[in-house]
């Protein structure tokens, strides 16, 4: 048998099947149709296939491609939608074009995100700037001039990542303040958020967190303004009602200086596990300025006074939240990401 005449064939077959395509009526028909083209035993193509010894060996490679992309194309036709005749319904499912797609699923910020951006908006809404500042950071800068002399404990080689020379990964945002009031005049209405190492690990501490460093300097700023701008934050982060108190405390760099507690989100201030009982959870750590930091970049201590504030988004994000592991916040699980 010659290979023109096998192949003519092949084209007969193909031509058959869509006459029959055409006319097939339902599933039943499209099965005869392939029974009848690729069955087994009496197939068109397969007897076909059968017949490829009659060809002499060299046609025998052109033959075969053919009735392989034969077979492709007849495949496809059988797995069509029916276009058959008749006032019957085609019964293989159908596409219906006019269902609205399928969305792809969509991420959502991550909520350490969320709550930086909240805090942000609202000290915005109150006046506040936005600075930032490196990570890296000296010891002039991170210390220093933060009234932390060398001596002090915080300077441990146990808290702070340090690099070569006198850099270091800075601790806290509060090295932003500085590099503010080295570059401009007062007054100064700033917030400054960013990432700070320590070398801590567990289930409430993290070597890499984020703060955020509030400082506002003017002449004749009081406590009171601090405290009238802190519960504005407190009431507008954490709702209408929001009881907090200021405890008296120490940081190096601000005095007086006042941690401050507000009344526990999960029992009301009852006494529970999260607030060891006190009913009270401590959310950041303010102060008046320091005339010390003052003298450090250059201002008269006598001519400007401001306070400072310093929170952990992570803490609050899982007071918010009442999240109790800080590592979930790192951890990147989608099946705890996705319930924010
Ligand atoms: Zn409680």
């Amino acid at each position: 048998m010659k290979v023109e005449e096998w192949i003519a064939e092949l084209a007969d077959v193909e031509r058959e099947l869509s006459v029959r395509l055409a006319n097939a009526q339902d599933v039943s028909q499209v099965e005869d149709v392939r029974v009848w083209a690729l069955g087994r035993k009496a197939g068109r193509v397969t007897s076909l296939m059968r017949r490829l010894r009659d060809l002499a060996p060299e046609d025998r490679p052109r033959a075969g491609d053919a009735v392989n992309s034969a077979k492709v194309r007849i495949e496809r036709a059988l797995d069509g939608p029916i276009v058959g005749s008749g006032n019957r319904q085609p019964t293989l499912p159908a596409i219906d074009v006019t269902l609205p797609g399928r969305r792809p699923p969509r991420g959502s910020l991550h909520p350490l995100t969320q709550v930086r951006r909240r805090i942000e908006e609202i000290f915005v809404g109150l006046g506040f700037r936005i600075e930032q500042g490196p990570e890296i950071e000296d010891e002039h800068h991170n210390f220093e001039a933060l009234n932390t002399p060398a001596d002090h404990p915080a300077r441990d080689m146990q808290d702070t990542f340090y690099l070569s020379g006198h850099f270091l990964l800075r601790t806290q945002t509060s090295p932003v303040q500085i590099r503010l009031m080295e570059t401009s005049r007062p007054p100064i209405r700033a917030i400054m958020p960013g990432r700070v190492f320590r070398r801590d690990s567990d289930a409430t501490h993290s070597p890499m967190f984020h703060q955020v460093e509030g400082l506002l300097v003017d002449s004749g700023v009081t406590m009171a303004h601090l405290k009238g701008a802190l519960m504005s934050f407190l009431t507008a982060f954490f709702g209408e009602g929001t009881r907090a108190r200021f405890r008296p405390s120490f940081f190096p760099f601000t005095e007086p200086s006042a941690e401050v507690d507000i009344a526990c989100v999960l029992c009301m201030g009852a006494g529970c596990r999260v607030c060891k009982g006190s009913g009270w959870l401590e959310v950041l750590g303010c102060g008046m300025v320091d005339p010390e930091v003052f003298r450090a970049v250059g201002y008269d201590p006598e001519s400007v006074t401001g306070y400072a504030f310093g929170m952990g988004i992570e803490r609050l994000t899982m007071l918010r939240y009442a999240i109790d592991d800080m590592r979930l916040l790192f951890e990147n699980d989608h099946r705890f990401l996705e319930q924010f």
